[in-house]
Parts: C-alpha cells; structure tokens; sequence
C-alpha cells in the first residue's frame, strides 16, 4: 500500500489479504478491486459493497469463493451495472443477508425471480437505514445511470430493467467513523453538499475515467468540494476503456495535504483514528 501525503510517501498500517484482525479496535477496509470492498468495523460488523468478485480480473483468487468471505451484515449494491451487482444476489442468499440498493432496482430484482422481497428490501436517497444494530446507511446522490441486465432463462437472451437511481453511501460505523462509497459518478456540484451535511471521515471515489470521474475530476472533488481527509480510489485498472491510474490521481493531490491511500487488490486499509 502507498499511503501518500504532502508529497511524501509513506507506509501507512496495512494488513495483507486475510480475515484474521476482524476484532481489533479500528475499523478495515479490503478493497477487493473494483468498487468491492469488505469493510469491518472495529465491532467485528462486516459491510460488502459492490461486490463483483467471480468475473473481477483484479480480484484474487482466494477471494472469488464466495463462501470465503465469511458472515455479512450488511450488503450494499450501489446501482444495476455488473460490475457492481454481479455476486450480490447469490451472497444475499448464501447469507441470508438483505441487499441494499437502489428501491426500484430491488423492486424489479424481487419482480423478475432474483431475489425475495425479505432479501430485497426498498430504500432511495436521504433515506437511512439499519441494517445490523449500530451501522447506519444512507442513500446519496451519484451522477451516473442503473440499468439492471437480466439473462431470461426462457428465452436465454439478456434483458435490460430499469434499475432506479444509481446511489453513493454514506457509512456510519458504531464509533461513528463514516465512510462515503460514491459508488460510480462523475463530478457534481453537490458533492459539496454531501460532505458539508454528512462529513465523511473517509471518501471512496472513483478515478478510472470514462464511465466516472477520471483522475483530474476526482482529484478537484476531493480537494475543492470534499474535503475529507483520507481518499481510497477505485474503480480503475479493471476495464480497459477506465485507463486513469492512481500516480495520476496523486499527480494532482499531492500539495493537498488529503492523505491518498492507494490500495492493492486484497489489502486491508485499517485508518488511524484521532476521535
Ligand atoms: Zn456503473
Ligand atoms: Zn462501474
């Protein structure tokens, strides 16, 4: 991992793949590529988001048994793209565990056979929810698109559903650290908003371009709208059309005194924290 601030590299406390640490005293985020993360908190809750695994070329092998991911309180699917929604409804069943996303992508998944409505329950943006006692989430806005592609099992043929609105989250942890997974978006004046009423601790953004902010976006949303302290990017390196990178992110952040914290496919990220 590079942890990178104020022109400096630095190694930040980083924590190889494993589900071993679940019980210390700060929370851990594992990026497992994409926008795919299993987030910990220091309670020992575990948080999936976007998890597209099996076909994911930047996940490690270990990881795409989906068993192997262990227990899962709260699975978060931020809109109906397949690099996003991929292995969520089979974890959600594996689990027993309901899929939280967009209301109206959860209404045509519970209408077309691929989940029940227990596992699929209806949320939209401002709404905030408790999936498991003491993590809270809620719905924010992210600038992109949500259709939810279905293969027919009659016909064979994909079909593609209206998936709602595509969503960012906010996180909020047990000892109220919050984490904004922004999901897929490009740039939006109201990210200022969103930071200013709900103030992350911590940003997941999105940096590869093409279908999302690229790397000079994100770099001007995090240092001019955000401000949160530390940034992981995602969402790069996984689709060849998503060509920004992380040293080009970092190539605009470096004098912004936000610490960037640049994460290998299967790390665990475990954040400092001052409260
Ligand atoms: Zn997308
Ligand atoms: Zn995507």
């Amino acid at each position: 991992m590079k942890t990178m601030r104020n022109g400096a590299l630095a190694l930040g406390l980083a924590l190889m793949a494993g589900w071993a640490a679940a019980q210390s005293a700060a929370p851990q985020l594992q990026w497992l590529g994409q926008s795919a993360f299993r987030i910990t908190s220091s309670a020992g809750k575990v948080i999936v988001t976007d998890p597209w695994l099996r076909a994911n070329p930047l996940t490690p092998s270990q990881f795409k048994n989906l068993e192997a991911l262990g227990k899962i309180d709260v699975l978060l699917v931020s809109h109906g793209h397949t690099d996003h929604v991929a292995d969520a409804p089979d974890l959600a069943k594996l689990n027993n565990v309901p899929l939280y996303g967009p209301g109206d992508m959860n209404a045509n998944m519970v209408a077309l056979g691929i989940l029940p409505p227990q596992l699929a329950p209806r949320f939209n943006k401002s709404g905030t929810v408790e999936p498991t006692p003491g993590i809270k989430v809620t719905a924010v806005r992210a600038e992109h698109s949500s259709p939810l592609v279905w293969r027919n099992s009659v016909t064979g043929k994909d079909e593609s559903h209206a998936g709602g609105e595509p969503l960012g989250f906010i996180i909020e942890l047990e000892d109220g650290f919050k984490i904004w997974h922004m999901g897929d978006t490009g740039l939006f004046g109201d990210m200022k908003f969103i930071a200013d009423y709900y103030k992350p601790d911590m940003v997941l953004m999105p940096i590869g371009g093409n279908f999302t902010m690229g790397p000079k976006e994100a770099a001007y949303a995090a240092r001019e709208l955000v401000r949160a302290p530390h940034v992981i990017p995602m969402h790069y390196g996984a689709n060849p059309l998503a060509k920004g990178t992380p040293d080009q992110f970092w190539g605009f952040m470096k004098d912004s005194g936000i610490q960037v914290h640049v994460l290998k496919p299967g790390e665990v990220f475990v954040p400092v924290l001052k409260k």
